[in-house]
């Protein structure tokens, strides 16, 4: 059997490539190497718990009067899926005691800035109209349609400024673009590193599209996903490592660890092009090696989920999202952040949205901190799992020493993930939670330009780390974006 397409791995890129190319009645075959689909999008059971990796706010969504596009996508494929928006729900601290709590919506966040900065209205005004402007713009590009100065200036204007020096010219005070930007963390590049058009894009999807959350479990997601795409005459195996891929008479070769073979007319990856040209041997060209090893990974992290014998009213967790800073300012705060016991932390709480994220009486607590850098490659490997050990227990500690509240002694279950469990189950290089990261030249104006001249023939990539980077949304829309590109030039035409 010779395939139109072989995806390699069932991440939310693979899939959604998938489900496109089935669609159109394409021959195609997904090889993943776990046991189940969804890489970074799962679920698994401890005790009586079960617990999701991902998808604790899941942007470009929306709700019924405003589809995102996430939402948009899942409809043409008729896969139904069942949410809860998340209102604004978070305290947040940080070492100079600074505390602040938002709640409701978007114009209450902005009203809470000028309360503590007056005079901050007007320019975030400007910024949240930018936003949309940019927003429009890149859809255009990524239509392929031509993109004018005339009809978007902003866009121009902005397109190579951080979104440090951006919100800046825009007279937002500082202390007030660090308020603004608190969610940062969530795109892992601090902002006078961070391109601003994707920091605009971000901010346009949390403010116009809002965020939500599944009432399911991840895994039935990405099952649902699966099933869709199988219905279409879609082949998944699992269980199947890409270990080499080679081209012979025009058509691809792919040996998987099991010693077994596949041909296929073209490849995508939802793998790093990092990892494809360096771990399955593909190419020997060294100048697309040298491009793609000056790209760098994004910030890598540490994720403890706890379930917790008592219920989240108990224990007196009131709010959806917890965070604390080093500093407020991002990029104050990112100088801390390739030691292993630096200050910056996210903690979710789901049952806050979901009340049946876990069983009755009880709750789930997740603790995320992030590093730049290889802090976990350098480990002593001897030492590994107590320093893992070490790390969640400091976490822990600091959650409820900077918010008073207890926890410790309710944990019935404990999951570390680490940068290498995390580079072990996804492929994801370096552990990265974030793709490639998005800085300077890296952001996806580059990306979605540079990706009509791919330099290999008949190899694509989708995911976190190809043209729209990282994040659920962006990841599911660049399976849909790259083949809808790849079916448009006919290349599973025959030679
Ligand atoms: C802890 C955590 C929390 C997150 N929270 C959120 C969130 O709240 N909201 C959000 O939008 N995003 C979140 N993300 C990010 C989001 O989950 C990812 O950006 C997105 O799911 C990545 O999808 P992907 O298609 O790039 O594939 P990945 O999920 O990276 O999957 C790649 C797949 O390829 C397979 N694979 C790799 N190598 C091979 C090989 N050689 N052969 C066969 N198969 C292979 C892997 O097994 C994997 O299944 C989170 C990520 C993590 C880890």
């Amino acid at each position: 059997m010779i395939y139109d397409y072989l995806i390699i791995g069932a991440g939310l890129g693979g899939l959604s490539a998938g489900l496109n190319l089935t669609s159109k009645n394409k021959k195609v075959i997904i090889l993943e190497k776990n046991s189940l689909p969804g890489g970074m999008v799962s679920t698994f059971k401890r005790g009586r718990f079960e617990f999701d990796t991902s998808l604790y706010d899941i942007y470009d969504y929306g709700d019924k009067e405003n589809e995102g596009d996430f939402q948009k996508l899942l409809k043409k494929f008729d896969i139904a899926v069942d949410t809860t928006l998340i209102p604004f729900n978070v305290l947040i601290k940080d070492d100079t005691n600074f505390q602040w709590e938002i709640k409701g919506n978007f114009e209450d966040w902005v009203l809470n800035i000028e309360e503590v900065k007056k005079g901050s209205t007007s320019g975030i005004k400007e910024f949240i109209k930018i936003t949309k402007e940019v927003n429009e713009a890149v859809k255009a590009l990524e239509r392929n349609e031509e993109v004018s100065e005339e009809e978007y200036p902003n866009f121009y204007k902005y397109l190579d400024k951080t979104a440090m020096d951006a919100l800046k010219s825009l007279k937002i005070p500082l202390v007030s673009i660090n308020m603004l930007s608190f969610l940062w963390v969530n795109m892992g590049v601090n902002l006078s590193k961070l391109n601003f058009i994707d920091y605009a894009l971000f901010m346009y999807k949390m403010i116009f599209k809002k965020d939500v959350i599944l009432n399911n479990k991840n895994l039935d997601f990405t099952l649902k996903l699966v099933k869709k795409y199988q219905s279409e005459g879609g082949k998944i195996y699992y269980n199947s490592e890409v270990i080499k891929v080679e081209e012979k008479d025009h058509l691809f070769i792919v040996k998987t660890k099991d010693n077994l073979e596949y041909k296929a007319k073209n490849i995508i990856g939802d793998i790093f092009k990092k990892y494809f040209f360096r771990d399955l041997d593909y190419t020997e060209n060294k100048d697309i090696i040298k491009l793609e090893n000056a790209r760098s990974e994004g910030a890598n992290g540490i994720v403890v989920f706890l379930g917790l014998n008592k219920s989240r009213e108990e224990l007196g967790l009131n709010y959806y999202k917890y965070y604390h800073y080093n500093n407020l300012n991002s990029d104050i705060c990112v100088k801390y952040m390739s030691n292993l016991d630096h200050n910056t932390y996210e903690v979710i709480v789901p049952n806050v949205v979901n009340e049946e994220a876990s069983p009755k009486n009880t709750c789930v607590v997740i603790l995320k901190k992030l590093y730049f850098g290889d802090v976990f490659r350098n480990l002593n490997k001897m030492n590994y799992e107590e320093i893992k050990e070490n790390i969640a227990q400091d976490l822990i500690n600091k959650f409820e020493n900077d918010f008073g509240i207890d926890i410790l002694e309710y944990i019935e279950e404990i999951e570390i993930a680490t940068p290498l469990t995390i580079l072990r189950y996804s492929g994801s290089l370096n552990g990265s939670l974030f793709g490639y990261s998005k800085k300077g030249y890296d952001g996806v104006i580059n990306r979605l330009i540079n990706y009509q001249d791919e330099e290999i023939p008949k190899i694509s990539f989708v995911g976190a780390s190809s043209v729209l980077g990282s994040g659920a949304d962006n990841a599911f829309r660049s399976g849909v974006l790259v083949t809808d590109r790849l079916l448009k030039k006919g290349d599973d035409k025959d030679e």
